[in-house]
């Protein structure tokens, strides 16, 4: 008998009722708070158990003060920077290339440091980062306790869930497993792209809730228990700032300060005395669609207290999208990672009513007291 957690990328909350009344009744339902950041954030808390104040792991990248480069290079950089096609499309390929995003101007670069730890990594390569750095993971936990475990993911699979779940079924079938760990990634795929209000996007909603359906009766009649869980909901989009061609018109830029654009994040940093004055403009512009995070935002969230993330971060108001951002390479029509307290962005926790009650479930349930609740649920330890 196994313990089988699906966890599915950006399944809203409020989705829930796709899944029928019928179905929920076996099922605790509860709300996944998200993480005030994006994916790479919520797998290390959940892995780690650890929020991100004590993880010290908030976004992929933090900054520099000094530059990584010789200043002969700012003049040949700069010219990629410049807003013509040609430069951009080079721009896009070659931090592509290079680093884990899609669109960073070259000229802030060297001010950014990559961490281990990637959007792109799997969960089994994100337990091996934090595993070699000496945190403990509830894989090492269970590598300790000689509970054997796997790994799938839908991206192993070109995304085709329904093969996946076939084998996932398979594995479990065969070999002796006490804990399965299945990663849907590509709902977050259609929310950005389609927007959570469109018919394609609810039609690719409905069609991924029966196969979870069909997949989840199938384990529970041959005697395995089953969690589902979310990371976060999804929004639709109503605006887009292009903050990216006013950045790379402003001659202080990467002078006297240099930017994070993260979607829905907006993280500035000083580099000298001057960055404060010089990117004021920015802070003008920013007041009517975000808001500057302050003690009590980072308090609630449990944010660490680093600088290297930025002097100030910005969150945007729920809808808004900054475009052209670091992270997206298509203009997203759906978009997360707006302040977690909205419901929008509630992720879905569907427990068997006989686990929820033994590792006591109680909301708000945050990514490190998930991940505490299923090593409470494979170790039967209560
Ligand atoms: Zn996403």
């Amino acid at each position: 008998m196994a313990l089988i957690a699906i966890y599915v990328d950006a399944y809203p909350f409020k989705l829930h009722r796709l899944f029928g009344e019928e179905f929920l009744k076996r099922f605790a339902l509860a709300r996944i708070r998200p993480i005030l950041g994006y994916t790479d954030c919520f797998k290390a808390c959940l892995l780690t158990c650890k929020d991100p104040f004590s993880l010290g792991y908030w976004v992929f990248y933090k900054f520099r003060s000094q530059a990584l480069r010789r200043r002969s290079l700012d003049l040949p950089l700069r010219l990629f920077d410049i807003p013509i096609i040609p430069f951009r499309v080079l721009r896009f390929a070659m931090s592509k290339i290079i680093y884990p995003v899609y669109n960073i101007p070259l000229c802030a670069l060297g001010f950014l440091d990559f961490l281990d730890i990637n959007p792109h990594m799997s969960l089994l390569e994100i337990h091996k980062t934090f595993k070699v750095k000496g945190f403990s993971t509830i894989l090492s936990i269970f590598e300790d306790k000689g509970i054997s475990y796997m790994t799938i993911e839908d991206r192993f699979f070109h995304h085709k869930i329904l093969k996946m779940m076939k084998v996932t079924y398979k594995r479990v079938k065969e070999r002796r497993i006490d804990f399965a760990f299945i990663y849907i990634d590509e709902p977050d795929y259609w929310g950005h792209r389609y927007g959570v209000d469109s018919g394609r996007y609810h039609e690719l909603m409905r069609a991924l809730t029966l196969i979870l359906k069909d997949f989840i009766s199938d384990c529970i009649k041959a005697g395995h228990n089953i969690i589902v869980f979310s990371d976060h909901g999804m929004a639709s989009v109503r605006r887009y700032l292009d903050l990216m061609n006013r950045l790379l018109r402003d001659r202080s830029f990467c002078k006297s300060y240099v930017v994070g654009l993260d979607a829905t994040m907006i993280r500035i940093k000083y580099l000298n005395e001057r960055g404060f004055h010089e990117s004021r403009w920015l802070a003008k512009l920013l007041n009517s669609y975000a808001h500057k995070l302050d003690e009590k935002d980072y308090e609630l969230y449990r944010l660490p207290r680093d600088e290297s993330y930025g002097d100030e971060v910005w969150l945007l108001k729920e809808g808004v999208c900054i475009f052209p951002n670091y992270f997206s390479w298509l203009r997203p029509r759906g978009m997360h990672a707006y302040d977690p307290l909205l419901p929008s962005q509630e992720g879905i926790l569907l427990m068997e009513k006989g686990i929820a009650e033994a590792v006591n479930v109680k909301e708000p349930i945050e990514p490190w007291i998930l991940g505490r609740l299923l090593l409470k649920a494979t170790l039967g330890e209560v």
